[in-house]
């Protein structure tokens, strides 16, 4: 038997992400032995927990066949509910009596989940015990530290996941396969061949009525500090040994350690914030306009950084990475650009256009945009796109953050010296803008963001 315990059990991520996610890996038959508890400070009895999880599992029950039901149906009514404060030490109380390893999911407000994690202690805990921290992962690099020693106090390092869903299990082994796997890459992957690196994640949606949380955090925060820098390490790491999370999570530190914004260099870091305008069929009230938004804050909601990585393979490259909500165009992908070559033979016609590599990301993709002397003249230079869809994972992303937490693999979770790393690129940044050292630009709803950005005008 192993125990997900979920605190915050009534809270917007468990029912709407971690309950599905779950649901999803139960009725594939990938959470076998599975006891549910969830906690939380409503009063509810064990049963209307169980209404809860109802809700969350239907589309699973759907679809699941008769075993898929039946183990769906199972963890349901063994599900229990306890009524707790989980900042008080009933909470250590709690975990000591459930059957081990438990996997203590903090589904709580940031502030909430620390003190928590005081409550906790480590002499009660069960053996094998793991602690799932939700991002943000602290709010700068000072705050993750003693997050971290926090945490070391309670339970090693390698039983702390901190979730970083954005990238699927199955998305992050393609890149790596992509690289690793392919004799003609790899000697062309680094500063004498690439050009450029961008990685992308523009989004449609807007505010959705998430000023609480977005607010106070912003398009750097929310998505670059984390996810996307995370991405930038998978497409810069040096080839690991193995595939283990050892291997895997010291290339990725090591790649993150060299890394920085030079905030001297021109267009280093952009941001800007969207005003009214259509997406589709649908109106988006101007951002500071919504309810909840506070515009002392000046929150940017399109962040854009050039990243340097100051190693041999890539010094001189520029890593940008962009992340906005609210635009006409759902861009969700890296794009590596080639350099020009070195002579093209006279006589060829139409445009010498970059070789471009690009990575999609859910679904996953893959389009290799190289010149062909295509049909008509056979001198002229015509643009083509060898295009792939790689296999999507069954799982919802979350399904795979839970697969890695229960089956004790933090391969996907993000390890502590990176938290803390991630918050040292960006913090610099943060500080400028702070300081209004860079303009708080505008950009109409629906648009594909401030014109006077390059990277507005497509990669
Ligand atoms: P919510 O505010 O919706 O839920 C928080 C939950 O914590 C509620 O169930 C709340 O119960 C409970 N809680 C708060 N204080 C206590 C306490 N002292 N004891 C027991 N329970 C308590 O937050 P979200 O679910 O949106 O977010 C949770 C975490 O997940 C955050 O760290 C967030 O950043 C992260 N996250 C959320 C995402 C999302 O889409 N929602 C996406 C990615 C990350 P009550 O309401 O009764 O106070």
């Amino acid at each position: 038997m192993r125990t997900l315990l979920i605190l915050g059990a009534s809270g917007d991520l468990t029912g709407r992400l971690l309950l599905p996610g779950l649901a999803r890996l139960i009725r594939l038959g990938r959470a076998d032995g599975l006891k549910l508890v969830g906690a939380g400070s409503d009063d509810w009895s064990d049963e209307q927990w169980r209404t809860r999880i109802d809700g969350s599992f239907a589309t699973a029950m759907e679809k699941a066949d008769d075993a898929g039901r039946a183990s769906l149906q199972q963890v349901r009514d063994d599900s229990s509910y306890h009524l707790l404060d989980v900042t008080h030490p009933g909470l250590a109380d709690l975990v000591a009596t459930l059957d081990g390893p438990v996997a203590i999911y903090f589904a709580l407000p940031p502030s909430v989940s620390q003190k928590a994690c005081s409550a906790l202690g480590s002499e009660s805990l069960p053996p094998g015990t793991r602690l799932v921290m939700e991002k943000p992962f602290g709010t700068d690099q000072a705050s993750a530290h003693l997050l971290n020693e926090k945490l070391a106090k309670v339970v090693p390092e390698q039983n702390i996941h901190r979730v970083d869903h954005f990238l699927g299990k199955a998305t992050v082994f393609n890149i790596l396969g992509l690289r690793f796997a392919n004799r003609i890459l790899e000697p062309v992957w680094s500063n004498l061949h690439v050009e450029k690196v961008e990685v992308y994640f523009d989004e449609a949606l807007a505010l959705e009525n998430r000023a609480r949380y977005y607010d106070g955090a912003g398009a750097l925060r929310d998505m670059i500090q984390s996810h996307l820098l995370q991405v930038m390490a998978l497409l810069a790491l040096e080839a690991p040994s193995s595939l283990h999370e050892r291997d895997l999570r010291d290339h990725i530190g090591s790649v993150l350690r060299a890394s920085s914004v030079d905030l001297d260099a021109p267009g280093s870091s952009r941001r800007a914030r969207y005003t009214a305008g259509r997406i589709g069929d649908r109106q988006v009230t101007d951002y500071t306009a919504e309810p909840g938004v506070d515009v002392e804050k000046g929150t940017e909601t399109l962040a854009e950084v050039t990243v340097s990585i100051n190693n041999a393979r890539w010094a001189g490259v520029p890593f940008i990475l962009r992340s906005g909500k609210a635009l006409g165009v759902t861009r969700k992908e890296a794009v590596i650009t080639f350099k020009p070559v070195s002579h093209l033979p006279t006589g060829f016609k139409g445009e010498d256009a970059p070789t471009k590599l690009r990575i999609g990301f859910g679904p996953d993709t893959l389009q290799l945009e190289i010149d062909v002397n295509g049909p008509g003249d056979i001198f002229s230079l015509d643009r083509t796109t060898l295009s792939t869809d790689l296999n999507d994972t069954d799982l919802l992303p979350y399904g795979e953050v839970l697969e890695g937490v229960l089956a004790g693999d933090p391969t996907l979770s993000v390890r502590g010296d990176t938290a803390e790393d991630c918050w040292r690129i960006v913090e610099p940044v943060l500080k400028a803008w702070e300081e209004g050292r860079v303009p708080l630009e505008e950009y109409t709803a629906g648009s594909a963001g401030p014109d006077s950005w390059p990277s507005s005008h497509g990669g």
